[in-house]
């Protein structure tokens, strides 16, 4: 496994998921001088002309450009984000009013997910159609569809294949590994709000909201100046929804600004053209097989998307696992263990805050902004 060349000694890394965390997880290898090889079940998004993934867009946060920053990478992402100051609030007459994220010039960054995953995959990268994986003390064992196999050996198998990870169904079979997954009510669905002459239909360097306490949408700038907007929402709710002029019923009467926006048309066909994704919460541990296997980003914890820091966390867990290998001198055998100890703790909050402001977001946003009006225009 490990290679020599010339005076040095090569360790080997094979990191299973391509996808955000995957991705960057390989650069910090690299940047060790590890050897790494990335396997990916999807086709290569550098040059698919159809690049499917969880959403168009996401908030990129203090924590995950430290990560960024660590490889080099910061700058380039950040130049192709748009900031994003406050939340803006839309109330149901159409009022608009800004909570900001923190102190005048803080802010988080909107980046477009495909853009940011083909920035981040560089270097050796296999991409392969099977989703089967397994692992065993020395080797990840790729099943081709024809009934061969593969067996990659390594000295590290880093787990980065996502909430539904193939790695993590390994460590189910172990004792001690403990395993939550919980699925909410509700799902979302994106649709597009596209430019007006030109311009952005609403204020840019906003994260928009459309509280309305059971369900919610929200609205993140893209750089083509259109506006993805994910309607959360019970599945219930948005299964109830049929026909075209049921949409726009549903739009006039809890969005009734966002109809000329994004256009009667537009609503009527979008709203059918994908079912409403499914959410869910995975917490686990310990995220390590001895001195071999590691889980990190959603792999290890998937979280609900309400607090906008599922890929911020997963980087997060790359900038730590680096600075756990220096402390320990690289060896694999105590850093696996110590990553679990110092980050199961912090992944878990993660979770149970993104868990509080599935609440936050869609409901408590808009009482504690309807009782500040009530103090100062006395409604
Ligand atoms: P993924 O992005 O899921 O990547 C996993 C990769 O592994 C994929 O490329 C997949 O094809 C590959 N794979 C799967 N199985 C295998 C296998 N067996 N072998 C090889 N490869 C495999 N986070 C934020 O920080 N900010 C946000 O604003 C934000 N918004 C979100 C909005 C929505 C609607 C959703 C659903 C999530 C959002 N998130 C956000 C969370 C974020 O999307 C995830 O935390 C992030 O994608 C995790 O990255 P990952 O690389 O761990 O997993």
């Amino acid at each position: 496994m490990e290679e020599t060349t010339g005076r040095s000694t090569k360790k080997k890394v094979v990191v299973v998921g391509g996808g955000l965390v995957g991705a960057l997880n390989a650069c910090f290898f690299a940047k060790r001088g590890f050897d790494v090889e990335v396997f990916e079940t999807r086709e290569d998004i550098r040059i698919a002309k159809v690049v499917k993934g969880r959403s168009i867009n996401l908030a990129l946060s203090h924590r995950g450009r430290q990560a960024l920053k660590h490889v080099g990478m910061e700058e380039k992402i950040v130049s192709k984000g748009i900031p994003m100051h406050a939340r803006m609030i839309h109330s149901l007459s159409g009022k608009q009013s800004p909570i900001p994220y923190g102190r005048k010039g803080q802010f988080i960054l909107s980046v477009d997910r495909a853009n940011l995953n083909k920035e981040l995959l560089t270097g050796k990268i296999f991409f392969y159609s099977s989703a089967k994986v397994f692992v065993t003390y020395v080797a990840a064992i790729f099943l081709r569809s024809d009934g061969s196999n593969e067996q990659i050996k390594a000295d590290l198998i880093v787990g980065c294949d996502g909430a539904f990870s193939a790695i993590r169904k390994q460590f189910l079979r172990r004792s001690r590994f403990n395993y939550s997954q919980t699925y909410i009510p509700h799902g979302y669905m994106e649709l597009t709000m596209p430019p007006i002459n030109g311009e952005f239909a609403m204020k840019p360097n906003y994260l928009h909201i459309w509280p309305r306490n059971t369900f919610m949408m929200i609205a993140l700038p893209n750089l083509d100046k259109t506006f993805t907007c994910t309607l959360f929402m019970p599945f219930e709710e948005f299964e109830k929804i049929t026909t075209g002029d049921e949409v726009i019923e549903f739009f006039q009467k809890y969005f009734p600004d966002t109809i000329p926006l994004i256009g009667v048309d537009a609503l009527k066909t979008d709203y059918f053209r994908l079912p409403a994704q499914a959410m869910v919460s995975i917490k686990c541990s310990p995220y390590h097989i001895g001195d071999k296997c590691v889980l990190m980003g959603d792999a290890a914890h998937a979280v609900v998307p309400f607090y906008g820091q599922g890929m911020n966390a997963g980087f997060e867990d790359c900038l730590v696992f680096e600075e756990i290998m220096d402390q320990l001198n690289e060896d694999f055998s105590t850093v696996l263990p110590e990553y679990t100890r110092v980050r199961v703790p912090d992944d878990h909050a993660i979770a149970d805050l993104a868990m509080y402001n599935y609440v936050e977001m869609r409901a408590h946003v808009n009482s504690k902004w309807f009782l500040f009006r009530k103090r100062v225009d006395n409604i």
